[in-house]
């Protein structure tokens, strides 16, 4: 189901709305969901798993790769108005490309990514449909 274009167009309707030629139309969130398009697959996503923290890594593998967080926006505001979460938290992981021994491709030279530590640390960035 494709939604009319003049869905779209009702949040910018003036404050008088008589004076506009759009016509108001009803669309449920069940209706939303039956969408092709890539915001409407994402939200099935979120849907599917309410309440799992979802990382952001799985969500650009449904949400499109550049997109995936313009989507997550735009599912928080109408139409939508998903109440989905966001945390990030910082962890620590073995080194991938020295595997955790700290040298570089020359074994008197420290890894070029963790500096010898051996360990990284990033930031993972979780989201959950609440
Ligand atoms: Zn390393």
């Amino acid at each position: 189901m494709s939604l009319p274009d003049t869905y779209r167009l009702l949040y910018d309707l003036p404050a008088d709305p008589g004076q506009s030629d759009l016509v108001p139309v009803v669309v449920t969130l069940a209706d939303l969901l039956k969408g092709d398009s890539m915001c409407a697959r994402l939200a099935r996503y979120f849907m599917e798993r309410r309440g799992a923290w979802i990382d952001g890594r799985d969500l650009q593998e449904v949400g499109g790769v550049y997109a995936w967080r313009s989507r997550v926006s735009d599912l928080r505001k109408a139409p939508w108005h998903l109440d989905i979460q966001n945390l990030q938290r910082q962890e620590t992981a073995e080194c991938p490309i020295c595997d955790g021994d700290g040298y570089g491709t020359s074994l008197s030279m420290n890894c070029a990514r963790c500096h010898g530590r051996g360990k990284v640390t990033f930031t993972r960035s979780l989201y959950r449909l609440a």
